[in-house]
């Protein structure tokens, strides 16, 4: 039997017409709208892509959107200057510096100097350790836009056995701190991780972000498992094109899981839509703060 295909298109779609109510709402009541100012540094190909994506839906949901290119060879004194003066700015709510930074750039040193809370990528040790530790935070974007699909697609996630594979800072751990906030059994496994299959087939809920194309094959799957596969690699086929593909190998997991994502057409498209989600939130934050003082 096939899977019910996870579609985060139309989600992303979805979330995206709730936030401009939400962002209109906001911008009768304090009479500005939420800000976003993205940060390239250099020319990354892939990175003026993602880039113009941010740009154009920031715009699209009523956002203002503050652009800032720097060239590669930007000192990294220069970038930090910045930084600080959008910490100072009023009308940006969040600031994102788009990686990867060029060499001899500190990127730790980089994201530090970002406001936690104007960090719409939940990149900063403040919000790591808020969300470690449970307490409210600003959450990276693709594990919040993986939650936001098993939320969608699952009524309670509690006493589901969970196993994240890839243990970065910007994906796997913070998203197995979210499935543990909803009382999954996590495991988190990596590149040194024993028997892989045997983790795999307990699985009720499957994340996969390793970046190692097509990695986990079907007959790995528990029967009826929900699989999130949040890796994006380009192939090269046979004839000689290429394709994207994710970590799982997706014609045999379709024909075990009970619910797959797509790739494309999964997870990515919830990526950017969550980090408008988070810009609004931070803007909600700040002012709820400043008419407080
Ligand atoms: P990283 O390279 O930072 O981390 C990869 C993780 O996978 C590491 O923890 C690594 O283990 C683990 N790993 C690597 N090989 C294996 C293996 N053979 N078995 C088990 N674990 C393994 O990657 P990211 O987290 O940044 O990204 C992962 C993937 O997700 C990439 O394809 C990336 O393009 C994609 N991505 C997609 C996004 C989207 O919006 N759709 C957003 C962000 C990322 P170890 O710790 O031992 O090295």
């Amino acid at each position: 039997m096939s899977a019910f295909l996870i579609d985060g298109k139309a989600a992303a779609r979805q979330l995206r017409e709730r936030l401009a109510q939400d962002v209109s709402a906001f911008a009768k009541r304090h009479g500005r709208a939420p800000g976003l100012a993205v940060i390239l540094v250099g020319t990354d190909p892939a990175s003026e892509v993602y880039v113009r994506n941010k740009v154009l839906q920031t715009e699209e949901v009523g956002m203002h959107s503050f652009e800032y290119r720097l060239p590669a060879d930007t000192p990294e004194e220069r970038l930090l200057a910045q930084i600080d003066t959008l910490n100072r700015d009023d009308r940006v709510d969040g600031i994102l510096v788009q990686l990867p930074l060029p060499a001899g750039i500190d990127v730790t040193r980089v994201i530090e100097r970002i406001d936690p809370a104007k960090d719409v990528d939940g990149f900063t040790i403040a919000n790591a350790g808020r969300l470690a530790t449970g307490l409210d935070a600003l959450v990276p974007c693709t594990p919040t836009g993986v939650m936001f699909l098993l939320r969608n697609l699952h009524p309670t996630l509690v006493g589901m056995n969970a196993l994240v594979i890839g243990a970065s800072n910007i994906v796997g751990k913070p998203m197995a701190r979210l499935l543990l906030q909803e009382r999954c059994t996590v495991t988190i496994a990596h590149s040194k991780t024993v028997d892989l299959e045997a983790r795999c087939r307990q699985a009720d809920i499957l994340v996969v972000a390793t970046g190692v194309p097509q990695m986990i094959p079907g007959d790995w799957v528990k029967p009826g498992a929900t699989v999130i596969d949040v890796g994006i690699s380009r192939i090269k086929q046979e004839n000689g094109t290429t394709k994207l593909v994710g970590d799982v190998h997706f014609e045999s997991a379709v024909e075990r899981a009970g619910a797959i994502t797509p790739v494309p057409g999964g997870v990515g498209p919830m990526t950017i839509a969550c980090l408008l989600a988070n810009t609004l939130s931070a803007a909600q934050r700040r002012t709820e703060v400043q008419s407080h003082l």
